[in-house]
């Protein structure tokens, strides 16, 4: 907000800027889309932001549970707002079983925000707010705290005794595994590192040249290592393993130093030049263990 605080501002930050100032929050693309949201303010909304559901979903992320929010808590506008913590605050108090977000969610809370702002003559922006703070720190999915519920009296699964049934879960999608080799390939004090491309996850960060394994054994980190280098593989240092996860993926990263020359092209950077660029967060991690070997000071051979 300090960087960027108007709409025009952000509309036309440089991409490296707002990666930077993004650095370390995850899910990038958000990024990408608030600007690109802020351009069609600019141009399709002469810098206002709209506040009716379509034209707030046509703006890039803005799906339906975020237009609502946005409705309700800014513009005290009635509208369905579900997320899971509301789902579920929902399920309780109206003792319906239905798992996850449904129409009968959305319906219900679009009753209940209508009464809120035209019957009550209320803001239904803090029945938003009320609703979703309830889900976060009273009516938690295990062990919510009814004692002190501002709903118990009201609250259908409470006096039925079905709080821990309420909703229905829904199965979550499996973990998929994945593994991928980072490659540190350093000359005198520069580091080759490449941009990722557009239209790919992280899209113009950069990091340390890498690629899928089709599995996480040694073997097939050798193997990578071996098809990475022109020639004859020297002594492929593994230096560091690290394990991120992105929605339903684990990744592991495997990072190995290597020498010799290599079959891929980029930039060569030092390490405090990349510390300045948005870096992938999974190999920003090992900058610090880079910069211990760098400074480390070199043995004396008599
Ligand atoms: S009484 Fe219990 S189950 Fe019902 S809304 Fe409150 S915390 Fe949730």
């Amino acid at each position: 907000m300090k960087e960027l605080p108007t709409v025009e501002s952000l509309a036309s930050a440089p991409s490296e800027l707002l990666l930077k100032l993004w650095e370390g929050l995850g899910y990038y693309r958000r990024a990408k889309n608030l600007q690109e949201a802020a351009q069609l303010v600019l141009q399709k909304h002469q810098g206002k932001f709209p506040s009716c559901a379509a034209a707030l979903q046509e703006l890039p992320g803005i799906g339906p549970y975020t237009a609502g929010a946005l409705q309700t808590i800014c513009f005290n506008k009635p509208a369905p707002v579900v997320d899971g913590n509301i789902a579920r605050v929902l399920a309780r108090i109206f003792g319906i079983e239905e798992a996850g977000a449904s129409r009968t969610f959305a319906n219900l809370s679009y009753t209940l925000s209508r009464t809120v702002a035209e019957d009550l003559r209320l803001d239904c922006g803090t029945l938003t707010q009320s609703l979703m703070e309830l889900g976060a720190l009273i009516c938690t999915p295990k062990s919510p705290r009814c004692s002190v519920c501002p709903c118990s009296s009201k609250c259908q699964a409470y006096a039925t005794g079905r709080v821990e049934e309420l909703p229905k879960t829904v199965k979550r999608a499996a973990i998929t595994k994945l593994s991928r080799a980072a490659f540190i390939v350093k000359n005198r004090s520069r580091y080759l590192i490449q941009q990722r491309p557009n239209g790919e996850v992280n899209e113009g960060f950069w990091e340390f040249p890498n690629v899928a394994l089709a599995h996480g054994g040694d073997s097939a980190v050798r193997q990578a290592a071996r098809e990475f280098v022109h020639g004859e593989l020297t002594q492929p240092k593994a230096i560091a393993r690290n394990i991120h996860h992105i929605t339903r993926y684990r990744i592991t990263t495997h990072f190995l130093l290597l020498n010799g020359k290599v079959k891929t092209s980029g930039q060569w950077k030092t390490l405090p030049e990349i510390r300045k660029l948005p870096f992938s967060t999974s190999h920003r991690k090992i900058l610090g263990a880079l910069e211990k070997m760098s400074a480390e000071p070199k043995r004396k051979i008599h």
